[in-house]
């Protein structure tokens, strides 16, 4: 006898998405990993599968790195993959303004600690060769910091998140890959939050060597599939050179089942791991669906539905103090302040799946990936304006129904 239980099936609902990722994932990218054939990780179409998500990833990108490809797994997977060049000792300079980079400045922290450095904290060890420049939670992380920071330090790496999801900030890339370039830094870049929501290329980006992303946010291709990297000769010949300490997340092994070998692109790739059919099928049609809605045009059409629901949760009472276009970050009016989690908590038990902040301070996070219209924004201030009426705020809905119809009329108008 043994007490061994089978539960039912699971069944898990259809929820309202409307946090910082992951985001609502299109039928049709839900229809190719359903409707895939069973085919192993070498047979001719899942390779050519690959070959081809590699060049749409570098058009999404826009970057002529060879070694531009998808590392199996979730946005930590990426950034595993792009930090390993870190070696124990090597000279860092880390910026952090929220959970996010928080947690990437751990993982730099990990990589460059020595063996004695590990062991006196292991799991959260402070080595002397990393600086980590701390910029206060809602505020972003300018070029003159990382100047000031780069010029004194003078460090081998450089790292910062583009888009912080924590505090919804968005850091100044442009300072930051200038700087890196001034003071002869490699820069690092976090782009699990900006990628395919930002109007933005990495090849006019010089100073930044490495970029990371994650399958879930602006590619929307939650069906575990693959986090986005890309790497510059420069990066690649640094690894080439000293070496990394994983076979799996070995940016220069890992790029081979993508048919990148020796730095040039090659017919097909060749085994790294098992790779699976239903998941290279599902992270093609992910790209397919972003380059037709344009990466300048995703852009423009995250601003302009960002601002409706920000002039609608500011018309309610909150104050927004994020400023990326795919999440809005705010803080309760004063009567409901404290009562973050409780909100929050009513909405999520309802199938609304809002969040507050993971770090301190206590905020409210509403996002709206892959939800680009007036009826979905709606949707979403509707829902979030009945949860503060009942934790008692006065919301004066025809005035934040007024503001919506502007918004949305205004459009209309222009068109
Ligand atoms: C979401 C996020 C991550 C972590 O991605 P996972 O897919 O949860 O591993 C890392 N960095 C930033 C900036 C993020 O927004």
């Amino acid at each position: 006898m043994n007490d061994m239980t089978i539960f039912p099936t699971l069944e898990i609902p259809e929820t309202l998405a409307a946090g910082p990722g992951p985001g609502n994932t299109d039928p049709r990218v839900l229809a190719r990993f359903a409707q895939t054939g069973l085919a192993d990780h070498m047979q001719a179409d899942v390779l050519r599968g690959m070959i081809e998500c590699k060049k749409m990833l570098r058009a999404v990108w826009g970057t002529q790195n060879t070694y531009t490809y998808g590392v199996g797994g979730t946005g930590f997977s990426g950034l595993d993959c792009m930090l390993g060049a870190i070696l124990p000792g090597d000279r860092v300079v880390a910026f952090v303004n929220g959970t996010f980079s928080g947690l990437d400045g751990l993982t730099i922290r990990m990589k460059a600690a020595t063996r004695d450095e590990l062991r006196a904290n292991p799991l959260d060890p402070q080595p002397a060769s990393v600086t980590i420049i701390s910029v206060p939670h809602g505020q972003s992380v300018t070029g003159e910091i990382v100047d000031k920071a780069l010029a004194e330090a003078k460090p081998k790496w450089a790292f910062m998140a583009h888009w912080e999801t924590g505090s919804g900030r968005v850091n100044d890339l442009r300072g930051f890959s200038d700087a890196c370039e001034r003071h002869g830094a490699m820069g690092l870049v976090d782009a699990v939050s900006s990628l395919g929501i930002a109007d933005f290329a990495i090849d006019d980006y010089p100073g930044v060597v490495g970029w990371a992303s994650c399958p879930q946010k602006g590619v929307l291709c939650l069906p575990l599939t693959y986090a986005p990297v890309s790497f510059t000769d420069r990066y690649i010949a640094e690894v080439r050179a000293n070496g990394c300490h994983s076979y799996v997340h070995n940016p220069i092994l890992e790029a081979r089942h993508w048919g990148i070998l020796d730095g040039q692109d090659v017919a097909a790739g060749s085994y790294h791991r098992t790779h699976s059919g239903y998941a290279v099928a599902a992270f093609h049609e992910a790209l397919r669906l972003t380059l037709q809605h344009g990466r300048a045009q995703r852009a423009r059409d995250y601003a302009f539905h960002e601002k409706a629901l920000r002039d609608a949760v500011t018309t309610m009472g909150c104050a927004v103090s994020s400023d990326m276009t795919s999440l809005v970050v705010l803080n309760l009016p004063h009567r409901l302040a404290g009562r973050e989690k409780e909100l929050v908590q009513n909405c999520r038990a309802r199938g609304f799946g809002i969040w507050p902040t993971l770090s301190e301070p206590v905020q409210v996070r509403i996002g709206i990936l892959n939800q680009l219209s007036q009826a979905a924004i709606s949707d979403i201030v509707d829902r979030f304006a009945t949860a503060m009426i009942e934790l008692g705020a006065e919301v004066d809905m025809a005035k934040v129904q007024a503001v919506l119809a502007r918004h949305y009329g205004v459009a209309a108008a222009a068109e």
